[in-house]
């Protein structure tokens, strides 16, 4: 069997949508499992759409996402360039071989002209105009430097089909079938005809894409055969869906790698949960290494059917991934997040970090969960009493007034958190208590709240002794 080769071609627009992202994984996913090879291909020939510096945002989302090439604009290989605005030449000349066969033509026709064809319904189907004329106008015409494209030459009876991997087989009536650009008038191909020659040239076996161009796929066929070229497989992908009729929208905020990364997601996570867009494993784990993904995926777990984007679930990933982290990296990546919240250059980060590593989903929720800790103010009794550990107003009030000399006794270097869990357990043992009891009054008393992200060992290690104290003193006299 041949090398498997796929390819990712991204449009450098500046930001990479995560559909794009899975074709990206999807294509990395099938050529490593296969053992083949990757490329990566710039397709910038819309200079309308051209945004500089897209290409290093590729690259650097795709490294991020634990994704790389073998050939590529950086890698090099091959049958580079890998930048299809360097590759102008090559297309004008296979375009020109097209003519010669009949495939193609050359089309003079206006703007104006062009615009006239439109029916009804405003769609304008080019109407071969220009296939009708003679080799002399031709000749003629473009001696004289008349701007012209260059279109292919459609079938107008029978019918075009081909199998997708995914989608099946694909059948369209070849009078469906508009004669489409394949170079512009400023010399660029259009993606129509620029796909197909790269494809070829970079000896492309599987082509992974969005299903968007399923339907032209035909076209990109009819070429293959004019030239005499074998044609690749294809593995058209579903849709991600913002919900059951829109697809995931191309507004900031919801639908780009970096507004994910922005809110707190870690690359991993979004790589995992965007692998399961459109693919379901024959297990049902969910969470996967990205050796795991290479093992496992399988284009025939790919749906047809749009994947409904589950921020829920992907929220439930990055939690686990980020219990996972190495503490210290763990707090690079939240040190912003307490950087932009209300404790900043108040509190120590790396305290704060520990009782927050497993309570949150995203890195940004520590803005809120920080928030507790200013929280203090007179609060009702009540929130002690817990009929479970069987604490009442009285006991609270025992547990404090017998704690705080304890406490107040410690050395401002004995303040810290696992001290703490000590010497609350002692005062447990020494008066009779439960631990849990002790816990618990300390912590109502500590925040003023009923519930917090970390136990009361914690939040006094983070307030420190002297604040401490004088919140337990404060919540006692509140009791009286
Ligand atoms: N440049 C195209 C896009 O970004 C690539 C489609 C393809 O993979 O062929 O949509």
């Amino acid at each position: 069997m041949k090398k498997v080769r796929t390819r990712f071609a991204p449009s450098p627009t500046g930001y990479m949508h995560l559909g794009n992202l899975r074709s990206a994984l999807y294509g990395f996913l099938f050529a490593r499992q296969n053992n083949g090879e990757y490329i990566l291909r710039i397709e910038d020939t819309d200079l309308d759409r051209y945004v500089p510096g897209a290409v290093e945002v590729i690259y650097d989302t795709l490294e991020r996402s634990g994704i790389y090439f073998d050939e590529g604009p950086n890698e090099g290989g091959p049958y580079g360039p890998y930048v299809q605005s360097l590759r102008k030449e090559i297309y004008l000349k296979y375009a020109k071989e097209l003519v010669d066969k009949g495939a193609a033509y050359y089309c003079f026709c206006t703007k104006e002209r062009l615009e006239s064809l439109a029916d009804e319904t405003g769609v304008k189907k080019y109407d071969k105009h220009c296939l009708k004329l003679s080799k002399e106008e031709i000749e003629e015409k473009l001696r004289s430097g008349i701007p012209y494209v260059i279109r292919q030459n459609m079938p107008t009876t029978g019918v075009s089909k081909y199998t997708d991997l995914v989608y099946g087989e694909i059948v369209i009536e070849n009078k469906e079938l508009e004669d489409q650009v394949l170079i512009k008038s400023d010399g660029f191909p259009t993606y129509n005809f620029a796909n197909v020659i790269d494809d070829h040239l970079m000896h492309v076996t599987h082509v992974m894409r969005g299903n968007e161009y399923l339907s032209s796929t035909p076209k990109y066929n009819l070429l293959y055969d004019a030239f005499g070229w074998e044609k690749p497989q294809y593995i058209h992908l579903p849709p991600i869906m913002k919900d059951e009729t829109r697809k995931l929208s191309k507004r900031h905020g919801d639908a780009y790698f970096d507004d994910f990364v922005k809110k707190g997601f870690l690359p991993e996570a979004i790589v995992n949960y965007i692998a399961l867009l459109g693919w379901s494993p024959k297990t049902n784990q969910e969470k996967f290494t990205m050796e795991e993904l290479i093992q496992q995926f399988d284009i025939k777990g790919i749906s047809r059917s749009g994947a409904i984007f589950d921020i829920n679930k992907l929220c439930w990933l990055n939690s686990e991934y980020i219990k996972e982290l190495d503490f210290d990296k763990f707090m690079v990546y939240a040190t912003p997040y307490f950087e932009q919240s209300s404790i900043k250059n108040r509190y120590d980060y790396r305290k704060f970090g520990k009782i927050l590593q497993t309570r949150i989903e995203t890195f940004a929720d520590v803005i809120e969960k920080v928030k507790f800790i200013d929280e203090y103010q007179q609060f009702d009794p009540i929130l002690y009493e817990n009929k479970k550990l069987k604490i009442d107003i009285p006991l609270a009030k025992d547990i404090l007034s017998r704690s705080i000399p304890i406490l107040e006794e410690l050395d401002d270097n004995m303040w810290y958190a696992e001290k703490m869990h000590e010497v609350i357990v002692k005062i447990a043992e020494r008066f009779g208590y439960k631990a849990a009891q002790v816990y618990t009054v300390l912590r109502v008393a500590l925040s003023g709240l009923s519930v917090t992200p970390g136990g009361s060992a914690e939040i006094a290690d983070i307030l420190g002794k002297n604040e401490s104290i004088r919140r337990l003193k404060q919540s006692l006299a509140w009791l009286d």
